[in-house]
């Protein structure tokens, strides 16, 4: 895929939370770890501490799933679109966990379909591995903070304010070292993150849980369909390249089932 010109993209629409981010990252010393997974979210969130913070780190941590060579492709493709010399180049970190989801799936594998609600994608356990991780990267980088795009309307147990500053009080008690776990989106809809983040290269982001040779499928999984969504009520056209044709759906009145 080519990557286009992309000086004239860099500019982001005013959010609710930006001034509360740049706060949060001032008085963390300037430096963030963004838990980024090549999706719309998470690269949004890495244009949006680009212009607040001194050094963003990228890190992407693969865990054993299907989709990760597709989305870590999306993410290193967004990363050099966005050009910003304060991102750094993307990691990657392995914590391997399919085995043991394989377990809690029974061998069904993980796939919600197209029409399937949110609560679907739940994947036991994951912030926790994830934000174990990417602290201690931060921690064996001197870096005090940590960055993921959850979204408003979250629905899963390790997505809550507690959660987080139990994690926080957690790793202090652990290493002897602060660390802050930022989620500057969480009173954000997707469509208002894409609104805001309208100028970045939003193509080039992956979420899909099925994608066919690197692009999104289209029309078999609920990442897509929540793409799909989200662009059609942000009121922007979806820049997205789908393998497939998605299917027709008014998304102004859809709803998704619980
Ligand atoms: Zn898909």
């Amino acid at each position: 895929m080519d990557i286009p010109a992309n000086s004239h993209r860099r500019n982001l629409q005013a959010w609710p939370g930006e001034d509360e981010l740049g706060e949060a990252i001032a008085s963390s010393g300037g430096k963030v770890v963004v838990l980024a997974s090549g999706g719309l979210d998470s690269c949004a969130l890495i244009g949006c501490l680009a212009h607040t913070a001194a050094e963003v780190f990228p890190l992407f941590i693969r865990n054993g799933h299907p989709w990760e060579d597709a989305e870590v492709a999306a993410l290193r493709r967004f990363v050099k679109a966005l050009a910003m010399s304060n991102v750094l180049p993307v990691q990657e970190r392995s914590l391997p966990l399919r085995d043991l989801l394989d377990v809690h799936w029974h061998g069904s594998g993980y796939q919600p379909g197209f029409t399937e609600g949110y609560r679907a994608n739940f994947i036991p356990g994951r912030n926790l591995a994830l934000l174990a991780v990417a602290s201690l990267y931060a921690y064996v980088n001197g870096v005090t903070a940590v960055a993921l795009a959850l979204l408003a309307g979250n629905p899963y147990p390790d997505a809550t304010p507690h959660f987080f500053s139990t994690f926080e009080k957690l790793f202090a008690e652990g290493l002897e070292r602060p660390i802050r776990i930022l989620t500057p989106f969480t009173g954000l809809s997707k469509e208002e993150v894409i609104r805001a983040a309208e100028a970045l290269p939003l193509e080039l982001t992956m979420s899909c849980v099925n994608p066919i040779d690197g692009e999104h499928c289209g029309d078999a999984c609920n990442k897509c369909a929540e793409r799909q969504k989200a662009f059609a009520l942000a009121g922007i056209a979806d820049p997205t390249a789908y393998r497939n044709t998605p299917p027709q759906v008014n998304w102004k009145t859809h709803k998704w089932p619980d």
